[in-house]
């Protein structure tokens, strides 16, 4: 599946519902061949920021994109401080480089399919596999 929703990934989806905003995220936007990628992430994360929020978590130009926060926003609170949110783009930024060589959607070695109308980052037998780009995948939404 090009999603981990709470059918494929159930526990993995229990333990990221949490941190979402309001306590409901349960689809992940990225393939099955990301979800050990995901799974780290999320654990490396809660090592650092037991509460960090979960904002999203998709593919982007082929690479793996977990977006979140150090901890909740509460208003007329302090956030959090530069150096707290440059140690969670730290974290965030390896799982996406780590992603440029893992298979969107088996999980084997890859590498980024820049000729295909969605890039995706594919194996070789999936590259194979797949002659169209999977539908849905969703855009980066600005
Ligand atoms: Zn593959």
């Amino acid at each position: 599946m090009w999603c981990l929703d709470p059918v494929n990934s159930p526990e993995l989806i229990d333990r990221l519902r949490p941190h979402g905003r309001h306590g409901d995220f349960d689809v992940a936007w990225v393939g099955e061949g990301w979800r050990a990628l995901v799974e780290a992430c999320h654990e490396r994360l809660v090592a650092v920021f037991g509460e960090y929020e979960l904002l999203d978590i998709r593919q982007e130009d082929g690479e793996l994109s977990f977006q979140a926060f150090p901890r909740r926003r509460v208003q007329d609170q302090p956030q959090w401080s530069p150096e707290e949110s440059d140690e969670l783009s730290t974290i965030t930024d390896a799982f996406r480089t780590l992603s440029r060589t893992v298979c969107e959607w088996c999980g084997a070695t890859a590498e980024l399919r820049e000729w295909r109308t969605t890039e995706l980052t594919l194996c070789d037998a999936c590259d194979a596999r797949f002659p169209d780009p999977p539908v849905p995948v969703r855009r980066r939404q600005v």
